[in-house]
């Protein structure tokens, strides 16, 4: 981290979670004043307008590229802001996997969030066969570069980026804070070729098994701005651990 970008964390709840895990983490969170920190609760949309969120930020896990109309089962931008969402998780490799998206699909959530005034949180990550054939820089880059293919520097401008292993994912097996900061740096060169002020301020959160227990040292390498974190984002005493470790 950096004194220049304000770290973030945020908690991806996914498909988990219920009346009385919104009740707690309302409570203890709304306890705690975070001081030059961004905290954001991500969990399903259903229970975003549950939550009381006073010393806290509300996203979604995902949100449609497309205006209200005749999309059956689809969230729009305008409603999960009217439910209270100030970020968007997009491109989480579940959604990648699960519902084929795309690099271009992703790359136009992003900016259709950015548009409506949320803030994309942004997701890419190799899988482990891409790591062991030593494509991760490729792979990586692809991602990244199909935001510029729908987005001006401009527009990007505000977004968050979070590096996301999919063998870090859910597995227990953190990137070490070298392999995730060699891939932090590596994202932010790349957005500096296309604007330098724009990598410098662009917030890049690691996500993929950060545990109390190894949050400080992955937030003490110099490129990683905080953590979007999973598992451990369903425990109010992991969650605020995490928190204060960023
Ligand atoms: P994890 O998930 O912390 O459970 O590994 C991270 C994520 O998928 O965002």
């Amino acid at each position: 981290m950096t004194d220049n970008r304000t770290p973030l964390v945020a908690g991806n709840w996914k498909m988990n979670g219920d009346r009385s895990l919104v009740e707690a983490f309302t409570y203890s969170l709304n306890e705690q004043a975070f001081e030059g920190l961004d905290v954001v609760v991500c969990p399903p949309n259903g229970y975003l307008s549950m939550f009381n969120s006073e010393q806290f930020s509300l996203g979604a896990q995902d949100v449609s590229h497309l205006s209200n109309g005749a999309h059956t089962g689809d969230m729009s931008t305008d409603m999960v802001k009217e439910l209270g969402a100030n970020y968007v998780i997009v491109g989480h490799s579940e959604r990648r996997e699960d519902h084929n998206e795309t690099n271009l699909l992703v790359a136009k959530k992003a900016a259709k969030a950015k548009q409506a005034g949320l803030t994309p949180i942004i997701c890419v990550g190799e899988s482990l066969s891409v790591r062991e054939a030593g494509d991760v820089n490729a792979f990586v880059g692809e991602q990244v570069a199909a935001l510029f293919a729908e987005m001006s520097a401009d527009t990007l401008d505000g977004v968050v980026i979070a590096y996301e292993p999919i063998w870090a994912i859910g597995t227990g097996k953190t990137a070490s804070p070298e392999q995730a900061q060699e891939v932090h740096a590596f994202i932010r060169n790349t957005l500096a070729e296309h604007d330098a002020a724009l990598a410098q301020r662009t917030r890049i959160l690691y996500g993929g098994s950060v545990k109390p227990d190894n949050a400080k040292a992955l937030f003490g390498q110099p490129d990683i701005d905080g953590g979007l974190i999973g598992g451990a984002s369903l425990k109010t005493d992991d969650f605020m651990a995490i928190c204060q470790a960023a």
